[in-house]
């Protein structure tokens, strides 16, 4: 192994602070005994400040409407193949309450950018879950105000996931039509001081993205103080502009999820499903070098098939009930357990 890789890695394990040219040197191990360095490091500052438990979120996509138009994304509006629905509110409150009664601690609430649900609308939804189910909720539902997002936090949403997606700021503009990264990022510092937990992430692989992007995306999100990451490949739907390019590798998103745990020591940093699509155990390959969480989908069995955001989703066929065990299953197979608790975000449990 080269002296500077194991010592970066150690130095990355302890201090949990890299600079960019470091960042970039770790993220390309050279042999296989440098990444298995590099994904025990990982491991063993996961366990340090999360401990052995994998939080558990319920997601329901209750709307596969979009009005934006990202480039990588199946949902896009310009995608006139996809079959669109919303569930109705009573239905989404339904499946919460079945996902509560599984055990459920945490509903993410998660759709396209889909004006329809209006905050009051979604306000009564939160209000309804919060006052008859014991669980924490996350929004997952794109760029909406300021006044919008205090409003949601109001009616009791304890949590918001909004991906930077990537730190290139040329590629982000090249990737989503009429957005842009100024406005995405002042929505996350808007949620942070709004009093929300906040998830951000990257996507792993996009067409022209570099290792040194990579990087960029990992130190924005520890400047952010992001309390959650969300790191995934990127799969390619034919019916996007850009589905002909190749899809993110599992090596390269691990490697991306272990330099992320390495740097933000105590936050949660999902298993996504993306990463359990291109690989039938890439879930469990990601809790075993950072990861602390996974997101089974508890979305009513008839819509699954519809929120193809990307192609070949795992579980389209599979009911809420049969999720929530074979993910338990999997947790287990690999010597962890499901934690028990909202899983609220970790640094303010340290900090009593
Ligand atoms: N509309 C909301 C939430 C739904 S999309 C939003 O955009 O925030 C949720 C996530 O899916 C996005 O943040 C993006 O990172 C991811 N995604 C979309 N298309 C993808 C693809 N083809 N491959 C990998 N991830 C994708
Ligand atoms: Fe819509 Fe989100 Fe897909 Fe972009 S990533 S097209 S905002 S669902």
């Amino acid at each position: 192994m080269r002296e500077k890789f194991v010592q970066l890695v150690d130095k990355a394990a302890t201090n949990h602070e890299l600079t960019k040219d470091e960042l970039v040197y770790v993220l390309q191990p050279e042999t296989d005994a440098e990444k298995n360095l590099l994904f025990k490091k990982a491991d063993e500052v996961r366990k340090k400040y999360c401990g052995e438990g994998v939080h558990l979120r319920g997601i329901v996509e209750f709307s596969n409407i979009c009005e934006r138009n990202c480039l990588y994304c199946g949902l896009r509006k310009d995608n006139h193949k996809l079959n669109r629905y919303r569930i109705p509110d009573d239905e989404i409150f339904e499946t919460a309450q079945k996902a509560a009664s599984l055990g459920y601690k945490t509903i993410v609430l998660q759709s396209g950018e889909d004006s329809w649900y209006t905050t009051e609308r979604l306000c009564e939804i939160i209000r309804k879950i919060k006052k008859h189910l014991d669980v924490a909720v996350t929004l997952c539902i794109g760029e909406r105000s300021y006044e919008e997002y205090k409003e949601l936090k109001n009616a009791g949403a304890d949590r918001y996931l909004l991906k930077h997606e990537t730190a290139n700021q040329t590629l982000y503009k090249r990737l989503h039509p009429g957005m842009s990264f100024n406005e995405r990022l002042k929505r996350l510092n808007w949620l942070k001081e709004i009093g929300f937990q906040v998830g951000s992430g990257n996507i792993i692989g996009l067409p022209y993205q570099t290792i040194e992007d990579l990087a960029d995306d990992i130190l924005l999100m520890k400047k952010i103080n992001v309390d959650m990451a969300g790191i995934g490949p990127f799969i390619p739907h034919k019916a996007t502009p850009i589905g002909n390019f190749p899809a993110g590798t599992l090596d390269l998103t691990l490697r991306v999820v272990a330099c992320a745990r390495l740097l933000m020591p105590d936050i949660h940093l999902p298993a996504t499903t993306a990463v359990g699509t291109i690989d039938p155990y890439g879930r469990e390959k990601a809790l075993k070098c950072g990861a602390n969480v996974v997101m089974p989908n508890i979305t009513p069995q008839k819509y699954r098939k519809d929120y193809e955001i990307y192609p070949n989703k795992i579980c389209i066929g599979e009911k809420p009930e049969h999720c929530r065990g074979c993910i338990q299953k999997r947790i287990e197979s690999i010597g962890r357990f499901v934690a028990e608790g909202y899983g609220h975000r970790i640094r303010s449990s340290l900090q009593g």
